[in-house]
């Protein structure tokens, strides 16, 4: 009798292993050829005076959750957008990598219950690490794994930017190599909530080599309140330690996704500009997602950065003339100094601009009227200048 009971334990268990290593090898494509399906658009036209401008340019942004999707960085890949070859295409500098560990299974733009988990799935049949099924640190350690593989197998084609030496070193290299050269990587967290509530995991974070932390994803965390959770609080005592322990690190502060009351206790506690890494602007395209117009010159005032997004409820719309004039909006508002690029590629969020696509928007920027100067900084200048000043040393 139990010989039998076993019997059959073995066969279920057989059938259920079969089952998810098929589901293992089928599901994720599928799923990420719908979700991460591009906007269709013409081919875009770039004027001659656009190629030259661009080809000069250190071009950075701010925000792709690249690393959450099956996908060989180093190769093309017709499932999302960043990848080495389209970087290179565009003519990138540096690209900071966001990692997403947790996002309600129904995302609203208020409201979101932070007990909903939809990556607990995609860890599980993306064959994330056992580990990292019910632990956001693990995930995003695991992710900042898969990044260092990227680099590693990259053959010089990717180098980490974790300090300012490296960031030198990136600079040296591509100033070398004249066309083609080497993209930079940078990672961050999209939200707090990886910390699990431990400082001691802002510090492993750090080790990993995560430079950037935002602080609220979809949902209220233990750093304090989202944009999109219930609570509209500010930062807790524990997100106070947060930003500390961050100032001391090095470590860049991130307040897309923040209710603005966290935005607010943060530009009031840190020692260091801040950077949003993905955002539209309300004056432009009226949304609760989008900055209004006091907070953008807040963060400015303070030396922080602006990244402009690139998908439709950012920008409300996604072609690069949109793009362009809310960029350009920013500069009047901000001035030139404080506005980026913060795409929010691979974001599951319907785009028509991808990294090959740059220098499209490079020409929408002309039309808009700005000057080289100006577009060189907004493009990445400001960004590369962030960075050589505020990573830490080595
Ligand atoms: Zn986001």
């Amino acid at each position: 009798m139990a010989n039998r009971k076993l019997k059959i334990v073995a066969a279920v268990g057989l059938v259920l292993g079969a089952v998810y290593v098929a589901a293992r090898v089928f599901v994720p494509p599928m799923l990420e050829a719908r979700i991460l399906k591009p906007v269709p658009h013409a081919p875009y036209k770039v004027s001659d005076e656009a190629k030259a401008l661009h080809s000069g340019l250190t071009v950075m942004d701010w925000h792709a959750d690249a690393l959450l999707w099956n996908r060989d960085l180093t190769q093309p890949s017709d499932r999302g957008y960043v990848t080495l070859p389209s970087m290179q295409a565009g003519n990138m500098a540096l690209q900071m990598f966001t990692t997403v560990t947790k996002v309600p299974w129904k995302i609203e733009l208020r409201d979101n219950p932070s007990d909903s988990d939809m990556i607990t799935a995609v860890s599980v049949i993306s064959g994330w690490p056992v580990a990292s099924w019910n632990s956001l640190t693990e995930r995003a350690l695991y992710q900042a794994l898969k990044l260092n593989d990227a680099v590693a197998r990259s053959e010089g084609g990717m180098m980490w930017v974790r300090n300012q030496k490296e960031l030198q070193a990136l600079m040296a290299a591509r100033a070398k190599a004249g066309h083609g050269g080497p993209i930079g990587v940078l990672l961050g967290a999209e939200g707090g909530h990886p910390l699990e509530g431990d400082l001691m995991n802002l510090d492993r974070l750090y080790a990993a080599g995560f430079r950037m932390i935002g602080l609220t994803h979809f949902f209220d965390n233990e750093i304090g309140g989202s944009l999109h959770g219930q609570s509209g609080a500010g930062l807790s005592d524990f997100g106070h330690g947060v930003i500390h322990r961050m100032d001391d690190l090095g470590m860049i502060i991130d307040v897309a996704h923040a209710s603005e009351q966290s935005v607010r206790d943060t530009l009031a506690l840190t020692t260091r500009p801040v950077v949003i890494s993905h955002t539209g602007l309300r004056g432009t395209c009226k949304s609760d997602r989008n900055l209004p117009d006091d907070l953008v010159q807040t963060i400015a005032a303070k030396g922080g950065l602006i990244a402009i997004g690139m998908w439709q409820d950012a920008v409300c719309g996604t072609d690069p003339d949109t793009i362009a004039a809310t960029i350009a909006y920013g500069v009047r508002l901000a001035g030139p100094d404080h506005i980026a690029l913060g795409s929010d590629w691979d974001g599951a969020v319907p785009e028509a601009v991808s990294p090959a696509d740059l220098p499209a928007l490079t020409d929408a920027l002309l039309r808009q009227g700005l000057d080289h100067a100006t577009i060189a900084k907004v493009m990445g200048g400001n960004s590369a200048a962030f960075l050589a000043r505020w990573l830490p040393m080595e």
